[in-house]
């Protein structure tokens, strides 16, 4: 998923309301969290393509403390807002429309910048080039990158990925790079693949099962269909070749 206006509007009907909008589990989060290492008491803490937000309110549940979540799709942002309400925490939840590629932070000023499954809309490497300079010098980054694990892929699934994200490297391959960033890796893990499914995948297959059972879709619903059947196809057969790995990295001076 990419910008708002790539995208096409069926794409955002078929996604609202989902759980997730990308794989991620809270056990992830806590454990990215816990590498991460004490916080100041009241820290800056900012969530990049915070989606409707389930891992902006297990950091506030873990954190009692104000999160920024930073989107640049609006419905997440008032999913988000609406979830932190129904579970009391609103005013820990300060929501903001804006461009991941462009962060609206100051620099020097964020503790622990935290983005899931989101860093790839600016690509990994310059991703951490670019919000560097937003973290205090002994602030964390923790963030989710698709990544190969290992060698060897099958031509459909290695030919999916060139077309859908040719920029995906191997999980040590990221690591590295981090550390070319000018980062310390703390901690890095690959998700389980019950992340992919339970908030993201199962639903959304629901989904699509029912947008087909609903309407005769037309050619554009369709498309979108067919590359989100196609996409979770790949991961049923070939996830031992690819996940979503967390890296949790701490900036180094
Ligand atoms: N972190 C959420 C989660 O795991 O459920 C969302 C992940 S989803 C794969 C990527 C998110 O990035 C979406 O919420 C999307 O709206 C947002 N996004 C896409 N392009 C963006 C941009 N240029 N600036 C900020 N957010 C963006």
């Amino acid at each position: 998923m990419s910008g708002d206006q790539a995208v096409p509007p069926f794409f955002w009907e078929l996604h609202r309301g989902l759980p997730r909008q990308g794989p991620g589990d809270n056990a992830s989060t806590g454990r990215a969290f816990r590498a991460a290492g004490p916080l100041p008491r009241r820290p800056v803490v900012v969530d990049v393509g915070c989606g409707p937000g389930v891992q902006t309110l297990e950091l506030v549940r873990l954190l009692h403390s104000r999160i920024v979540a930073l989107d640049n799709h609006a419905p997440f942002l008032h999913e988000l807002t609406a979830r932190a309400a129904d579970l009391g925490v609103a005013e820990h939840v300060t929501p903001l429309l804006g461009d991941a590629r462009h962060l609206p932070v100051a620099a020097n000023t964020v503790d622990l910048l935290w983005s899931e499954g989101a860093i790839y809309i600016v690509g990994f490497e310059r991703g951490l080039r670019t919000w560097r300079p937003a973290l205090r010098s002994d602030g964390v980054a923790a963030v989710s990158e698709a990544a190969w694990l290992r060698a060897g892929a099958p031509d459909e699934l290695r030919r999916f990925w060139d077309e859908g994200y040719p920029a995906m490297v191997g999980r040590e391959d990221n690591a590295r790079t981090a550390e070319q960033c000018g980062y310390r890796v703390l901690d890095q893990f690959t998700l389980p693949a019950d992340a992919w499914w339970t908030d993201y995948y199962d639903p959304l297959v629901d989904r699509v099962g029912e947008a087909r059972a609903r309407h005769a879709v037309d050619e554009q619903a369709g498309a979108v269909l067919d590359a989100e059947e196609l996409e979770i196809d790949m991961f049923r057969k070939y996830h031992d070749y690819y996940g979503y790995v967390f890296y949790v990295l701490k900036r180094e001076d």
